[in-house]
């Protein structure tokens, strides 16, 4: 039997982490504390240890499990942000059937929810650089008809693109804040991690023959 989809995504999330993980740590201690790859590993072992019971969810419980587990378990304000985004997309997907529609919008809430919990926008050097630019060509792409496979390669673009863009950024959110123009020339750690997943789950999906 095909492993389910579920556990491809997370033990694809998973390696991206921890093929990067010195990277990324070195990106935290620079212009942060150096934790942020251990707050997230923390969250997604606990999500590892419960991967079967998202089995037989559906898919708005499933992304509220994802959430509350990533809110209680990881730390760090990377925690609440990003447990924010699943709980906030829980929300919005509760009676929606799930298409693509339907995601691309909710996504897109996810990330507004995760702008207003941070109180941050694009250009402040945060995991933002990255969401709202694929949040966005989700949107568009979903309405513009834009075939499955290129769909996914322009949101792993838009990660990139995303990502980049943040070693030039002076931070005016969280703990690189304080450094002012010394953040200059160092990747948000947050953005590099959240384009690594991005890019972790585009890659399991452009493999699914059944979703094309
Ligand atoms: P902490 O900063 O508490 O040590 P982490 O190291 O886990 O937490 O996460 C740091 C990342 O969180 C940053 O690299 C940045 O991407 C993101 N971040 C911090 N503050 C904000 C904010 N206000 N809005 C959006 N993202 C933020
Ligand atoms: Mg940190």
């Amino acid at each position: 039997m095909p492993e389910p989809l579920f556990s491809q995504l997370l033990n694809a999330v998973e390696q991206a982490i921890s093929d990067n993980a010195d990277e990324v740590t070195e990106l935290d201690r620079v212009i942060g504390d150096g934790d942020h790859i251990i707050n997230l590993q923390r969250g997604l072992a606990a999500l590892k240890v419960i991967e079967n019971d998202f089995l037989n969810l559906e898919w708005s419980e499933a992304l509220m499990k994802v959430g509350t587990t990533l809110m209680s378990t990881m730390g760090g304000a990377s925690g609440s942000l990003f447990g924010t985004l699943f709980i906030s997309m829980a929300k919005e997907a509760r009676g929606q059937k799930l298409d693509s529609t339907t995601f691309s919008a909710i996504f897109y809430q996810g990330v507004e929810s995760v702008k207003n919990r941070g109180k941050a926008e694009i250009g402040e050097k945060t995991m933002l650089d990255t969401l709202i630019p694929v949040a966005n060509c989700l949107k568009e792409s979903i309405a513009n008809e834009i075939e499955f496979k290129q769909l996914l390669k322009n949101l792993s673009e838009q990660a990139h693109a995303g990502m980049s863009s943040t070693k030039g950024m002076i931070a005016t959110k969280g703990r690189a804040s304080y450094l002012g123009e010394r953040a200059i020339g160092h990747i948000d750690a947050g953005a590099r991690s959240s384009q690594l997943m991005i890019c972790a789950i585009t890659e399991v999906l452009s493999q699914q023959t059944d979703l094309c």
